[in-house]
């Protein structure tokens, strides 16, 4: 390997590339718009994208591309080469400001909720001068927004890009109340997304068409060993993944991704990254290119990268912790509480702002990470349930509560932890970690882990920027009006943790006390994507987001439309798999075994009708009853996938998906793993997940 800091951020168009190939006005013209949204002219796009052509061709690139966030999640991609005629029949590479700023597709394929017709088939890509361009394969890659003829949203980016801009204001106009603080001009989001994966055997997964076609398995008998020794997790890193992660590391490096921590997961062939957190815009493209180089790598070492939120049943699935703060252009982290927590009003202000953000908002932020594949992990006693609520750890607990009682806070002993004379003495954090909340504080930052490991982190991120916005120009309203700051401040504080306090939850998430507990208190609960999703809708939700000019009401129907019409497609697609895979394979290979067993019972019958056949009979009624049973329950469920595409609505439709398709497919499920465990190794048709899981790690 070439040296580290020469090859880290090779492929990007950074501002040190920019600084050496652009002449100064240029460089100065577009720094203006990067840091104050400030117009940028076309003349000047013409000398950026000319540089911009001339460096990707050095490294290669034939081709540019408009790179962008559909409403669906996954990313698109169109290219275009650099290449034009020249009279003389050569050709010339060419790219021009106007190619650079703006592209024009057919925008008709790509999912719109009903927010257009066919007909009106005109989208457009505009470039994101936030996000830096990069060169992949041969390819000069322009992170892009996507919208419509008529100005609709319909993409990711676009209400993230919003949500930053609102935040940033909000926080401004607080921040003009703290003297150290008064001269911020701007303040932005920074998030961390630690991304979860599965490595498995490339040949085994080809093997599987549940993987290959919905990216998690459908049925499978709990193998012998799971994560139960919890040995797996960070864990010794195999040879053979060491060798990935390592090429998977320079891939991201010379993308210009702070690639920092790697590590063995809880599950077995489970594994994590973690890049150094950045802006939010940043984070979220920067997240894309991290799941797209996790793919693209695996086939090379014999793997195959699983990003789907629960691969396998029986062991954790996938996650994707959104680690989210918000940073100020003098370098202030405001979820920094300082050496005197107590003492800070800044600090509290925006921790309770916070606070009540996502007691508001639950819904919202419910919602945001609603998923067919989310769902199989929320409340599965592996991932935080589907209730939200906000660890504060005991040491910010009891500041709120000496706030709320009048009495003095005494703040903690930070003591010394003395382990050992010869290992060197450090101090104790104040608060132990809580992995089961899904919304913590963690010490600088707060981690919102409902995430699912394939969702774009955009999605969350505009709710939590938007939200926090909200409130925050509610408290600056406060604090303008007022005639006395200092008072104003305390008593926002005060107040708002009373009356905001019972989304606060420092126990086990994962007990079922909790969700008594978390009803009592009047908590929202949708355990399904379906039963949330329609919250999207509601007045309240689209007030907030209306008011921050994220979103308006119909860009948000068309979202809703799209997420639970994304479900009921996720689960038509696995139910007609699972048929698939039941009647072409499970089927046929049960009833070829079920032939070897009566033929074995034949034949000692023939040999004497005294010797005993009783184990073999009573593996083959075992597997005649099975087979019987699931015949009836296959056929009932391709009914259902038929009746579902009848009933008329989103909504009614992916409940319709979940309480009656998604069930059925449960039903098969438990049929089939049943017979598994019954049949012949050799004779089973598909690899079982005592292979799928330890293969890559044995
Ligand atoms: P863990 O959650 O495993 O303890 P860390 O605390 O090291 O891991 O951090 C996890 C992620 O949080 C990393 O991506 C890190 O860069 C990110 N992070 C740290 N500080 C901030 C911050 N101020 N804003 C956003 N993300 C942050
Ligand atoms: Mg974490």
């Amino acid at each position: 390997m070439q040296n580290l800091t020469q090859i880290f951020g090779s492929m990007v168009f950074n501002d040190a590339v920019m600084k050496d190939r652009l002449p100064l006005e240029t460089y100065n013209a577009l720094q203006n718009t990067v840091k104050s949204g400030e117009h940028l002219d076309l003349a000047v796009a013409n000398v950026v994208a000319n540089a911009m052509k001339d460096w990707a061709i050095e490294l290669g690139a034939t081709h540019f591309s408009h790179w962008f966030h559909p409403m669906t999640g996954i990313t698109a991609e169109k290219h275009d080469s650099f290449i034009s005629p020249a009279k003389d029949g050569t050709i010339i590479m060419e790219f021009s400001g106007k190619e650079l700023i703006k592209g024009e597709s057919d925008a008709s394929s790509f999912p719109s909720g009903g927010l257009r017709a066919t007909f009106e088939a005109r989208g457009y890509t505009a470039w994101d001068p936030t996000s830096p361009a990069f060169v992949k394969d041969t390819t000069l890659y322009i992170p892009t927004i996507f919208c419509s003829y008529t100005g609709e949203v319909l993409d990711k980016k676009i209400p993230l890009l919003r949500s930053i801009e609102a935040l940033d204001k909000a926080c401004v106009r607080v921040l003009k109340f703290f003297p150290d603080t008064a001269n911020v001009t701007h303040a932005t989001p920074t998030v961390g997304a630690e991304q979860e994966y599965f490595l498995i055997d490339r040949d085994l997964y080809e093997k599987r068409k549940d993987l290959v076609f919905c990216g998690r398995t459908l049925f499978g008998a709990m193998p012998p060993k799971g994560q139960e020794l919890a040995d797996h997790y960070f864990g010794s890193i195999k040879t053979r993944v060491a060798e990935y992660m390592k090429e998977l590391d320079e891939e991201l490096w010379k993308l210009g991704i702070l690639s920092k921590t790697k590590h063995n997961e809880a599950a077995p062939s489970q594994h994590e990254l973690a890049p150094i957190f950045d802006t939010t815009n940043i984070a979220a493209d920067h997240n894309q290119m991290i799941m797209d180089a996790m793919k693209r790598l695996a086939p090379k070492h014999g793997f195959m990268c699983l990003l789907h939120e629960k691969p396998f049943a029986w062991v954790n699935g996938s996650g994707k912790h959104n680690n989210w703060s918000i940073q100020t252009d003098t370098g202030i982290n405001l979820f920094s509480p300082g050496p005197r927590p107590y003492d800070n009003k800044r600090f509290l202000l925006f921790l309770v702002a916070v606070i009540k953000a996502v007691d508001e908002y639950q819904d919202l932020l419910r919602l945001s990470i609603a998923s067919a594949g989310n769902d199989h992990r929320l409340g599965a006693g592996e991932a935080p349930p589907a209730i939200i609520s906000v660890y504060l750890g005991e040491d910010i607990e009891r500041i709120f509560e000496a706030i709320e009682s009048g009495k003095t806070y005494k703040p903690y002993d930070k003591s010394k932890m003395e382990v050992s004379e010869v290992i060197p003495e450090f101090t104790k954090d104040t608060s132990d970690r809580n992995r089961t909340s899904p919304f913590a504080f963690t010490g600088n930052k707060f981690e919102f882990r409902m995430v699912g490991s394939s969702a774009s982190i955009a999605g969350p991120n505009f709710v939590l920027n938007t939200i926090a916005a909200d409130v925050l120009n509610e408290f600056a309203d406060r604090l303008e009006q007022s005639q006395n700051a200092e008072k104003a401040i305390n008593s926002l504080i005060k107040r708002t943790y009373i009356n905001h306090k019972r989304i606060v939850f420092n126990g086990n998430n994962y007990a079922k006390e909790w969700v008594e507990e978390a009803a009592r208190r009047g908590l929202s609960n949708y355990a399904s994507a379906p039963d949330a999703v329609p919250h999207f809708l509601d007045d309240k939700n689209v007030a907030v987001l209306e008011r921050n000019k994220v979103l308006n009401r119909k860009e948000i129907g068309t979202r809703m439309e799209i997420k639970l019409e994304s479900y009921s497609k996720t689960i038509n697609i696995e139910a007609n798999t699972l048929l698939d895979i039941y009647f072409k394979q499970i089927l046929p290979a049960v009833v070829k075994y079920e032939k070897t067993l009566a033929d074995a019972i034949a034949s000692k019958k023939s040999v004497d009708a005294e010797l005993n056949v009783a184990t073999e009979t009573s593996v083959l009624t075992h597997l005649s009853d099975f087979s019987a049973a699931s015949y009836e329950i296959a056929l009932k469920l391709k009914e259902e996938t038929i009746a579902a595409k009848g009933i008329a609505g989103a909504a009614p439709k992916a409940k319709f998906y979940e309480t009656r398709v998604l069930a059925g497919m449960n039903n098969l499920r438990r049929l089939i793993d049943a017979m598994e465990v019954l049949v012949d190794e050799e004779a089973w048709p598909v690899p079982t997940y005592d292979r799928l899981l330890f293969s890559v790690n044995s």
